[in-house]
């Protein structure tokens, strides 16, 4: 259970982020407003539902016992008229002895009250005495229930087809039968002794008049009203004739005398109210159960009606609802969405480097505050890294510097401002390999002052300083960029020749000695002329390093010293039977 929430969770997590602001807020509402319509179209048209069930019910059951009530009225009205009539003190005379006379009064009574199909007067024998039209007059009703009854009792008898009189009447213009209700009660003499019976047969269709105009007062409800005898057969309304109600529900009614319910006759459900009548005065009624139905669809079409409208208001203001939120949403989200592409645009070439305030919402406020606050404390930590960047560079030049001069200073004698002597031999070193290794002319050059000593002497030794620098700014003056040249302490200086054989060195060598030769060095009042002696020797195959050169150089000197000064000397390199030898 705890796996399938937390699946869901994930699930809904991953939804959520792949929707914006604006859709999840959209999606939220119309949900919402949908739960919420429906909820509240449900609810009204329940209880739309309820209420108009008990207002038809009320009507239903108004309109049932209503019209029960009426039949009852007429019913009596019309067994007590019948009742009077048997009472009238000019008849008393009549029942016995002129039964013309009777027929006259009989008839008297039937055109007064038109609903009386017939009325006649039966003595005990059941031979009728005298009657309307005459009909039947001389036969005998002695089987007839009404007339057994009516011997002892006033009596009502329920709706019958015409048995006797059918035939005798004249035929109904709408050719059905003819239906009765019969009232018969007993005429007494003065003494109580039995005449005969006043029967009456009352056409029934004085009912469906009650009925119709029931129906009809009821405005165009669709109402059908039916009464039904005790028994469940249909006397007036749809079905007549035919039983209604079998089995247990007619017995129920009869006991509950009123009630509502729902049946289903066809295949359309019906609301029924009902009321079985319970005469009236006298009369003590035939338990005539009255029903009124009303089709559920005609009853609750305006409870429908109700409903889908309140459904139809709710899904325009559900729309709206929604529209809102998405315009809303839409305002929300688009500080947002305008914050994103601006952060984006931050940092790259030619964008900004700093977020606009953006507004719409505190958090969208409170948001941007922050972001601004970030990206100053990020430009201020990048000016403090690139100021210590170039603090570094300058002093890693400094140093750089530094020590380049310190390694110039180490590799320069300070005087002449030629090389010293370490700095000389790695050259010389490097040189060698290299001539060494590609077969390259190389020559050394030992250059030393003749006499110098005595230079010293004359002038002091600061002047000798003086000429010592003259005389290397001349050997510097003659060599190429590639040669080099170094004092090697006191007045001694040595040359590397590059790429030169024994003759190119013999001739530059001369060359620096012609040159010395002649200048002259001096500062206006004194004039000091100098020359050097120097010993040439080139690169030899059995050199085993520099130093073997330079050796041969200074013995070179050594002779160029001996045979006159201001002169060179060129020491050639062993020979190759002396190394044997050797
Ligand atoms: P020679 O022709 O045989 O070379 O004679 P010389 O007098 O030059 O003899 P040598 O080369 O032996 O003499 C070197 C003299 O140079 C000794 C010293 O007084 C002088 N000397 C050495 N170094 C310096 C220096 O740095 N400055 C000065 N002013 N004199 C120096
Ligand atoms: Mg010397
Ligand atoms: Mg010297």
């Amino acid at each position: 259970m705890q796996k399938l929430f937390n699946h869901i969770g994930d699930r809904l997590r991953t939804i959520e982020d792949r929707l914006t602001v604006r859709t999840q807020i959209t999606a939220a509402v119309a949900a919402m407003a949908i739960v919420l319509v429906g909820a509240l179209a449900t609810s009204a048209a329940f209880v739309s539902y309820r209420n108009t069930a008990e207002l038809v019910n009320t009507r239903l059951a108004s309109i049932a016992s209503t019209t029960a009530e009426r039949l009852d009225r007429y019913m009596a009205v019309r067994q007590q008229e019948v009742h009077l009539f048997s009472q009238l003190e000019p008849l008393k005379k009549l029942w016995q002895e002129d039964p013309v006379a009777l027929r006259k009064s009989l008839e008297q009574l039937q055109s007064s009250f038109t609903d009386f199909a017939w009325i006649g007067f039966v003595r005990p024998n059941g031979i009728v005495a005298a009657s309307t039209g005459g009909l039947l007059q001389g036969e005998s009703v002695a089987q007839r229930p009404w007339f057994k009854t009516g011997l002892d009792d006033s009596t009502v008898g329920d709706v019958h087809d015409a048995t006797l009189l059918g035939s005798l009447l004249a035929t109904r213009t709408d050719g059905e039968p003819y239906r009765f209700v019969d009232i018969a009660l007993p005429v007494h003499d003065a003494d109580g002794n039995v005449l005969g019976v006043l029967g009456a047969h009352l056409n029934w269709d004085w009912a469906r008049g009650v009925i119709a105009s029931a129906e009809a007062n009821d405005g165009d409800t669709d109402t059908t009203l039916t009464v039904i005898s005790k028994d469940g057969t249909v006397l007036l309304g749809p079905g007549m004739g035919s039983k209604k109600y079998a089995g247990d529900r007619l017995p129920g009614m009869l006991a509950s005398r009123a009630g509502t319910f729902t049946e289903m006759p066809g295949n359309e459900s019906l609301l029924t109210a009902f009321f079985v009548s319970r005469g009236h005065r006298e009369y003590q009624g035939l338990n005539w159960i009255v029903t009124a139905s009303q089709p559920a669809s005609v009853a609750f079409a305006a409870a429908a009606h109700s409903a889908r409208t309140i459904l139809a208001i709710g899904a325009v203001a559900s729309l709206i609802g929604v529209l809102l939120a998405f315009l809303i949403a839409r305002r929300v989200s688009y500080p947002i969405h305008a914050i994103t592409v601006e952060a984006d645009r931050i940092g790259r070439a030619s964008g900004p480097t700093m977020l606009p305030r953006q507004s719409g919402s505190l958090e969208v406020v409170q948001l941007t505050r922050a972001l601004r606050s970030l990206l100053r404390r990020i430009g201020f930590a990048e000016e403090q890294t690139k100021e210590a960047e170039a603090r570094a560079t300058e002093n890693a030049m400094q140093f750089k510097d530094d020590i380049n001069k310190l390694r110039r200073l180490a590799d320069t004698d300070y005087l002449t401002d030629l090389m010293n002597r370490r700095a000389f031999l790695a050259a010389a070193d490097d040189a060698m390999e290299f001539a060494h290794r590609y077969k390259r002319g190389m020559a050394t050059l030992m250059i030393d002052i003749d006499h110098f000593k005595a230079v010293n002497d004359a002038h002091g030794h600061a002047i000798g300083d003086i000429v010592i620098k003259k005389i290397a700014e001349t050997i510097s003056g003659n060599i190429k960029s590639t040669d080099r040249a170094a004092r090697f302490g006191g007045e001694e200086f040595v040359v590397l020749l590059r790429e030169v054989d024994q003759a190119a060195a013999q001739l530059l060598a001369d060359r620096i000695r012609g040159a010395i030769e002649l200048s002259v060095i001096g500062d206006g009042a004194t004039h000091i002329l100098a020359t050097v002696s120097i010993g040439i020797a080139t690169i030899a195959e059995g050199d085993r390093d520099v130093q073997d050169m330079i050796e041969r150089a200074d013995q070179g000197l050594y002779v160029a010293k001996n045979t006159g000064r201001n002169c060179c000397f060129f020491m050639p390199g062993p020979d190759k039977r002396g190394i044997r030898a050797a």
